[in-house]
């Protein structure tokens, strides 16, 4: 639940050194979030950007946690899906992406992650025209089984090939999508650039 919030604006990479840190000093506890100083958690999530305002929404997500499941987020987890996730987003500073991530990845629920990478592979690809987050994640739960592990599978898959070549400014020409993608086959035409397997 920490990575879904800490994740934002900020690769995995950086997270996963935050996670560690935090996990080395013993901070990772819904309590202990809570009784460590503010500044003093700062400092530990600076690596991660914008540290002030994710230690603040840590911080209100581990008293929520405290309050009102003794500390306890399986309950929360647990609950119907769309009670799960109306919960999670009536939190402050947790808005759809971190809903689903904790839903999908701390609560092995079936919630498909509909990121930034998501609309841009989807859209450039065709398979999708829009690239609204709704859109795209009713699209998804409505083509595949409700199967945690293949919605995290596909959406790892699609971020790798956001990172690698889907990019702002695309490596179409060695993107192993290319021959079937609308824009790298549009690209391609306009630019006349083969595609190099
Ligand atoms: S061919 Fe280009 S636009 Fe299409 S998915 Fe690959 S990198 Fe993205």
């Amino acid at each position: 639940m920490a990575g879904a919030i800490l994740t934002q604006q900020t690769t995995w990479e950086k997270v996963e050194e935050t996670l560690d840190e935090l996990r080395e000093r013993n901070v990772l506890s819904p309590q202990s979030i809570v009784g460590i100083d503010q500044s003093a958690l700062e400092q530990i999530l600076r690596p991660c950007g914008f540290f002030r305002q994710k230690a603040r929404r840590l911080k209100a997500l581990a008293s929520y946690l405290v309050d009102r499941y003794d500390s306890d987020p399986r309950p929360l987890l647990e609950k119907g899906l769309d009670e799960a996730r109306e919960e999670l987003l009536s939190l402050k500073g947790v808005g759809e992406e971190t809903a689903d991530s904790i839903l999908l990845f701390a609560g092995n629920r079936p919630k498909f992650v509909a990121a930034t990478y998501v609309a841009r592979v989807f859209t450039r690809t065709g398979v999708l025209g829009s690239s609204r987050y709704g859109e795209i994640q009713r699209f998804v739960e409505s083509s595949l089984a409700p199967d945690p592990a293949v919605y995290a599978k596909l959406y790892a898959k699609i971020v790798e090939l956001a990172k690698t070549y889907c990019l702002r400014r695309p490596r179409c020409a060695a993107c192993p999508l290319r021959p079937t993608c609308a824009y790298g086959l549009a690209n391609e035409e306009k630019e006349g650039v083969p595609y190099q397997r």
